[in-house]
């Protein structure tokens, strides 16, 4: 029988519905402690229903990446187990990528503070769905306190016969690493995060081949994030059909979100998926800075996406489809509140500034065009820009978008249309301020 149609409005979570219990630290992160708020019950049952079954649950629940690509999770985890997988020979790695480096971007952080056993149980049970014999979780190097934390929790799962050779009594052997990073945002990106657990230089790799085939050390990877694996084994436990029943059709479960910026109350929540984007402000964060009306924008999901202003953000719904609609998108499902205080050329020529600094330099539309984006976006931000060079930074936009090694290249272009997009006025008046300051000279400065 068809599924039945799913909501289209009445978005939000009870609190027994959220999967992430101890996200405030309420709770102790220790093994006992997340023991009884219900982590690693009938793990070892899980694990011995196989692969196929915990895939296909994946596959019903509907989850997609949320590391922002939003690539449905079931799918990217049946990757490694092609026909003859079991005559490889190759080790098989899980990677976790917990390089959380997108500006705004705080969500994976709670959960290696607070709730580091869901992340080391999904772990397990992902790994079981790709037949991984080695699980890497790459770590930001700057998390420290989270990295000592997750190596508690790892601790005790190998301790408690939980990680290890046959983890949970199942049969099953997996082991865990911790790698920590050094400071380079393009070490998110998979496969430069890749050549850093090898030991070179975080560039990114040309795909194909793609890691689920030669990935680390040349053997079969899988790299997730890791909100993602982390809501693994409560899908597996409530079934792929409860997680798919919150939010709307291809966009659905639950889902972190942190919100930052001019609002009253920042946090990190964990909200249903497609809950509208005021709602979420309004009811999570105690409403924006001097009320809605005084709200200049929101950039929905981290750095990398396009600002909206103030007019759509009053019913657009936080989800990859809605967002997408209106040319932004949910990425990492930071959100970033600016008010009506807010210099907007300055907050994206910052942005501009930090993709020029992170680019790795190996291809030169990202390279040069970062450099040439970070100069213009200066130019403005000073008020010595000439008003046609706002088309020129439009196409310099087009020639670094899609013509890049990885995406990096995307997310320096996106924050730039989308003020050209939005806020083309604000630009203009630089330009006409500076010309009036210098008695009807426009172009002071300019050359
Ligand atoms: Fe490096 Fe930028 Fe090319 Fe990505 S797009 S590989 S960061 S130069």
């Amino acid at each position: 029988a068809d599924a039945p149609a799913k909501k289209t409005s009445g978005f939000g979570l009870k609190d027994q519905d959220r999967i992430f219990q101890n996200l405030y630290g309420q709770h102790g992160s220790d093994l006992k402690s997340a023991m009884r708020l219900g982590d690693w019950h009938k793990t070892k049952e899980m694990l011995l229903k196989g692969h196929d079954w915990i895939i296909s649950e994946l596959k019903a629940s509907g989850l997609r990446g949320r590391g922002g690509a939003g690539f449905p999770t079931g799918l990217k985890y049946s990757f490694m187990n092609k026909p003859g997988w079991e005559k490889d020979g190759r080790p098989r790695y899980l990677v976790i990528n917990a390089d959380e480096g997108e500006p705004g971007t705080c969500k994976d952080r709670e959960i290696l503070r607070k709730d580091p056993h869901k992340l080391v149980e999904g772990c397990l049970l992902a790994g079981r769905a790709m037949n991984a014999t080695h699980c890497i979780i790459y770590i930001r190097g700057e998390f420290y306190n989270e990295a000592s934390a997750l190596q508690t929790a790892i601790n005790e799962a190998y301790k408690a016969g939980m990680m290890g050779k046959n983890a949970c009594g199942s049969g099953y052997d997996m082991e865990m690493f911790i790698h920590r990073g050094a400071g380079a945002y393009i070490c998110g990106e998979e496969t430069s995060l890749i050549e850093s657990i090898e030991g070179k230089q975080g560039k990114p790799r040309l795909k194909p081949p793609f890691p689920a085939d030669v990935g680390v050390f040349g053997c079969p990877t899988t790299v997730t994030n890791v909100e993602t694996v982390a809501v693994v084994p409560t899908i597996l436990r409530r079934g792929g059909a409860w997680f798919n029943a919150f939010g709307r059709e291809r966009n659905s479960g639950t889902k972190l979100f942190a919100i930052s910026g001019h609002v009253n109350k920042p946090c990190t929540v964990e909200e249903e998926m497609s809950i509208p984007l005021k709602e979420l402000i309004e009811k999570h964060c105690g409403g924006v800075r001097g009320g809605w009306d005084n709200l200049l924008g929101i950039i929905p999901g981290g750095s990398s996406v396009p600002v909206l202003p103030r007019h759509m953000c009053d019913d657009v719904l936080m989800d990859f489809d809605a967002l997408r609609d209106v040319q932004s998108g949910l990425g990492t499902a930071a959100v970033i509140v600016m008010d009506k205080s807010t210099d907007i050329v300055r907050a994206i020529s910052r942005f501009a500034s930090f993709y020029k600094h992170e680019s790795c330099g190996q291809c030169t539309p990202c390279r040069e065009g970062t450099t040439w984006l970070q100069k213009m976006m200066a130019r403005f931000e000073n008020g010595n820009a000439r008003s046609r060079e706002i088309d020129m930074m439009w196409e310099l936009t087009k020639e670094i978008e899609g013509h890049t090694i990885c995406a990096l290249g995307d997310a320096a272009a996106w924050p730039v249309q989308g003020l050209i997009r939005h806020f083309r006025p604000e630009l203009e008046k630089r330009v006409e301020d500076f010309a009036r300051l210098n008695g009807g000279e426009a172009f002071a400065g300019g050359h």
